[in-house]
């Protein structure tokens, strides 16, 4: 029998789950949110922190070299892998506790344990059985590896943040963000790092001169991208050593081999088809725009549903449940412009529509490139490049796509999302000073199109 009795249980204490767990039980609600792993889910215990703090540890590579050029004749000390392995560990704790700390100042109950639903309102958890009106799937994903022969020697991104040895050399499978993040940051580590990619060019998805232009960039930096490459196997000698075949006959050597193809929503064991939760072709809940299941009072949000795997978007997402259940009304998440960046060094920063979906959108579309050298370079002897592009629908003059590789995408895409999400024309971009010098100035001074 239900030993409690709640307005809200949620499952999963990730990115989604906690902030749906928070919010509701700030506005009064009697929440339990349930977790199996480590508080804060896989963006601060296996995704975008222990990644960022990683890439922030490859960039000081570069850094010692570039320092030359301005003065600084400082030879690269060598690198301690254990020392920054400790380090993350350490910040990812505190974190793991700053989280526990949040939900119950909050009010929210935490239950430690693998949920399982028994009954639309009904979820046991180690046995302790809890009531409640709703119900929120925040369960998350988790990676895939394909079927290959030997494949049980390959890692996944899991993996990547705790390898007992530093990987000398590094095999890294797949072309989408964890492939390239990855690559980029373990070559700028010290890993000599080869990416196959079954595809003809790297993230699919993203604009066509940025995908491009970040594979120039990325092989400038050593990763030897490999493009319409398969893996056929893998074997491991007895010394340890990874032997890879590839389609062509030929063989690469390797400590570690990422596969880094995917992920898939965390559903099984979680009893939502006994219970009649519609499932998707991944195995996602289906959801409607409310988020809300085929059993009306199970809800689910981010990536258990396979929409934007993001943390901001899971976040808005609880966000729209909670405003539904429990205080400011109905309403529906917005999925348009929603900026995004890949920690590829350089990075990558992005949002809107690419060149070829505004084409298919809009029509006739006008589009402004700048690809320069960054001034921090002309001393530095850095021969990295950077590259901007806007995107703009020709009829309505409105700013549809920006996309950047080069240093600090991130943190300029971040403030440009909002102008394009205030519908922003090109005429608005051109009557924008510019802050100077800087390379983000260049968004607000491409004056001459390059194609229409
Ligand atoms: P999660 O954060 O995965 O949380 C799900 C939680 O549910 C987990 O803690 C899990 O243990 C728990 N759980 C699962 N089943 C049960 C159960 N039955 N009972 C109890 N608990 C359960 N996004 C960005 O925006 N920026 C980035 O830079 C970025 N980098 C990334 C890098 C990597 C390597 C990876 C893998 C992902 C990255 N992401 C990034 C994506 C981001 O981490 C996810 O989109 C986000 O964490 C999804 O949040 P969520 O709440 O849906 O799930
Ligand atoms: P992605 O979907 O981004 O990329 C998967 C890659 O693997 C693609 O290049 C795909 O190729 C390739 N692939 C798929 N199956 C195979 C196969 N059998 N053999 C060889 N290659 C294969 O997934 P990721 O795992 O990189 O990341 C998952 C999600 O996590 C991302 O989509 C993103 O939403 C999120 N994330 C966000 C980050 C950020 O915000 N910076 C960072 C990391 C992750 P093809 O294109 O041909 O299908």
């Amino acid at each position: 029998m239900p030993e409690q009795e709640l307005d809200l249980l949620v499952i999963g204490a990730g990115s989604g789950g906690v902030r749906a767990a928070r919010l509701a039980a700030q506005r009064g609600a009697k929440v339990a949110i349930a977790e199996v792993a480590a508080l804060g889910g896989t963006c601060v215990n296996l995704g975008c922190i222990p990644k960022k703090l990683y890439s922030y540890a490859a960039h000081y590579a570069e850094s010692f070299d570039e320092a030359h050029g301005y003065g600084w004749p400082v030879q690269a000390p060598k690198f301690e892998w254990e020392t920054l392995k400790a380090n993350r560990a350490k910040e990812i704790s505190r974190l793991n506790m700053t989280y526990g700390a949040v939900l119950e100042a909050a009010g929210a109950t935490l239950v430690r344990g693998r949920a399982r639903i028994v009954t639309p309102n009904e979820v046991e958890v180690n046995g302790q059985h809890f009531a409640a009106k709703h119900i929120l799937v925040a369960t998350g994903g988790h990676p895939t590896i394909p079927e290959v022969p030997g494949g049980e020697h390959a890692v996944s991104s899991n993996e990547m943040f705790d390898l007992e040895r530093f990987p000398t050399r590094l095999v890294v499978v797949g072309g989408g963000y964890i492939a390239c993040e990855m690559a980029s940051i373990f070559r700028g580590l010290g890993a000599q790092v080869t990416q196959l990619v079954r595809g003809s060019r790297l993230l699919r998805g993203f604009d066509e001169d940025i995908a491009a232009f970040v594979a120039v960039e990325m092989e400038k930096k050593g990763v030897d991208v490999r493009l319409a490459t398969h893996l056929q196997h893998i074997e491991r000698e007895q010394s340890g050593i990874l032997r890879v075949s590839l389609h062509d006959g030929s063989m690469l050597n390797a400590d570690t081999l990422l596969y880094a193809t995917g992920r898939a929503p965390n559903t099984g064991g979680l009893g939502l088809e006994d219970l009649g939760v519609k499932l998707g072709l991944r195995g996602e809940v289906v959801v409607d725009a409310h988020y809300r299941s085929s059993v009306p009072s199970i809800y689910a949000v981010g990536d258990v549903i396979d929409r934007v795997q993001l943390t901001p978007v899971a976040l808005a997402e609880a966000m729209v449940v909670v405003d539904q259940l429990f205080g400011h009304g109905r309403r529906t998440m917005d999925y348009d412009f929603i900026p995004t960046a890949v920690f590829t060094h350089p990075s990558i920063g992005t949002v809107g529509l690419t060149e070829a979906e505004a084409r298919e959108r809009h029509g006739v579309v006008r589009t402004y490139l700048s690809e320069f050298r960054s001034l921090k370079h002309t001393l530095s002897g850095s021969a990295e490049r950077t590259l901007m592009k806007l995107v703009v629908d020709d009829a309505t003059d409105r700013v549809v796509g920006l996309h950047m590789v080069g240093a600090e995408a991130a943190e300029i895409v971040q403030g440009f999302a909002v102008a394009l999400k205030a519908g922003a024309t090109k005429a608005v971009f051109d009557a924008t000073i510019g802050v100077h010098p800087t390379a983000a100035e260049e968004f607000v001074t491409m004056r001459e199109p390059v194609g229409s």
